[in-house]
Formats: structure tokens, sequence, C-alpha cells
């Protein structure tokens, strides 16, 4: 393995030039093999990933958030990164059978097995969508009691049991916003890994109702015009959020 994921919680360690670790100078003890997962690069170079509890104190290493590794990663060792991080948070949350409460071990690289029961599992993917609303030049923007920062984004939410993207789409919107839509067409989907998400992104059209904000979700949130937008703070370049208003952007552009 030539390089390293190494996680404590959330934040990926580095070293002080944000590169990741190598395996010829890992400082770290490496856990047991169960506990180490192996991904590759589309160009086939190898991967370990891990997690420590602690990150030692006589080592200078960078543990920066793994969302902020963005900006210091290229967008495939990134998103190979959410991947790892996926894997890492699995096996943290699946140490013990959820059948009968007896110790998993590994089956395969992305699977374990109960050791009495046989109950096998899988890493689970929580899905998420998140839609871009028109309204003639205006796209609807929200704030998200959820979001870290004071920006304007879109209205998003999980799947529920028994949905499917579309009526998830719809349910939500008339729930945070009480507004009914159409033509809801799939954009684009995106890992998010936060800590293990599928977004699923779509666009679709303002039908009939009056804005009303749903308050226990939403801070604020109303209808942006191109201008409005030039003012106003948008989520970072990471987000499939983002790349739904880009996209909006260059619909709408006055030029
Ligand atoms: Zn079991």
């Amino acid at each position: 393995m030539k390089h390293w994921f190494v996680f404590c919680g959330n934040s990926l360690l580095l070293t002080p030039d944000n590169k990741l670790l190598e395996a010829d100078d890992l400082p770290l003890p490496k856990p047991e093999e169960n506990n180490i997962f192996s991904l590759k690069d589309t160009a086939g170079n190898s991967y370990g990933a891990f997690s420590v509890n602690e990150i030692p104190t006589y080592l200078s290493l960078k543990a920066i958030p793994l969302r902020e590794s963005f900006s210091v990663l290229t967008w495939e060792i990134y998103q190979l990164a959410g991947k790892a991080r996926e894997l890492v948070y699995w096996d943290s949350q699946t140490h013990f059978c959820g059948s009968c409460g007896n110790q998993m071990t590994r089956n395969t690289e992305i699977s374990k097995r109960c050791t009495k029961c046989g109950n096998e599992v899988w890493p689970a993917l929580n899905i998420a969508i998140i839609v871009a609303i028109s309204k003639g030049d205006q796209i609807l923007l929200v704030q998200s009691r959820n979001f870290r920062r004071d920006y304007m984004g879109l209205v998003a939410g999980f799947v529920e049991t028994g949905e499917t993207l579309e009526e998830a789409v719809r349910r939500e919107v008339k729930e945070e916003t009480s507004i009914d839509i159409k033509n809801i067409k799939y954009f684009d989907s995106q890992s998010w890994p936060y800590p293990s998400g599928l977004m699923v992104g779509f666009t679709a059209d303002y039908a009939s109702g009056t804005l009303h904000l749903q308050l226990s979700e939403l801070k604020k949130g109303g209808w942006f015009t191109y201008q409005d937008l030039q003012q106003t703070q948008i989520p970072g370049k990471e987000s499939i959020a983002r790349k739904l208003i880009d996209n909006w952007l260059a619909q709408h552009s006055p030029a």
C-alpha cells in the first residue's frame, strides 16, 4: 500500500504540507488487519484506511475535517477519502450483531458476518434528495437549521422507507415550503460521507401554492433572482447543492 487515509473521528490526518501519509513513513501503529480497508484509485494506486482514537502528541500531523479536506486534496482523492471514511465509520458501528448481540467479523472487504448466528451486514447508505425549484426567473433558496454557516441552500431531506425518490422530493417540498411542484427531473447524485449519505439531486418547477416555511426545519427562505444571488452566500463547490445552483445560474444568466 502506498498511501493511507487515517481518520481520527471525522478528521483526516495529513502531513504538515497537506499530503496523505505514506506507507514508508507511517508514524502510527497500524490496527489489526480486520480493521483496515483497502481502496484503489482509477490509476490503480493502492490506499489503506483505518481510524485511530487519538493522535500521539509527539507527531506533527494535521487533523483536517473531511469536508474541509476538499480544499487541499484533488477531487478524486477527496472522493476516495469519503469512501474510506464511510468504511471506517461503518466498521466502528458494527462491532456487534444487531440481531443477537455477538461479535461481528469481517467476511469480505465490505461485509461482516456474525460469529454466532451468521447474520450478514454491508455498509448502508442514508439516501437524501435535494431539489432546485424554478419559478420564472427565480429560484427557491432556503436556510436549514442544520446549516453550520450563514448561507442559503436548497430544500433537502431524507427519503423515507417505501418512498420513491420523486415522492420524497414532492413530500419534502410540500412539508418544508407548502408549495406544489411539477416537472421533477433527475440532475445528478453525489456520495455524501457525513457519515454515510447519498445525495440525489433534482430540478423542478413551481406549480402552485403560497410559500409558507416550516420553521422547525428552516430558518429562512424565499425566491431569488439572478441578481439577488450575486449578493447571497451559497454552498461550497464540494456540494451538489452548489452544482444545482450553478446550473440554474448558467441557465438564467442575463448575458
Ligand atoms: Zn448474530
